[in-house]
């Protein structure tokens, strides 16, 4: 019996709300050879990925330097997770998909 061919379509986990969605819905952030902390759009940096879902929610409780230096099994510093909140503020600024109010909210903590 032969059935549909399933499109295999790449799941990866949330760090912060650990839900699997389609890799394409979640920004990756890498952690790259040299050891700086980027977003990785493409998803094609090389380095250690951890991927965040598009919620302002995720990313407040994603953008945590213990967390992600967990999730990357690499350094992450304050400065690191400030300056990657900044790239994401900008990222869903220039989407217009989340406000980035709530990103400088969670920074001024
Ligand atoms: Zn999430």
């Amino acid at each position: 019996m032969k059935g549909k061919r399933r499109k295999h379509i790449p799941l990866r986990t949330c760090v912060a709300c650990r839900e699997k969605r389609p890799k394409r819905e979640l920004v990756r952030l890498v952690c790259t050879p040299e050891g700086s902390l980027e977003v990785d759009l493409r998803g094609k940096r090389a380095g250690r990925g951890a991927y965040v879902c598009r919620k302002p929610e995720c990313w407040q409780a994603a953008l945590q330097p213990q967390r992600l230096s967990r999730a990357l099994k690499c350094q992450v510093s304050a400065e690191d997770t400030a300056a990657l909140e900044a790239q994401i503020a900008s990222l869903f600024e220039a989407e217009s998909t989340v406000k980035t109010a709530v990103l400088s909210e969670a920074a001024g903590r």
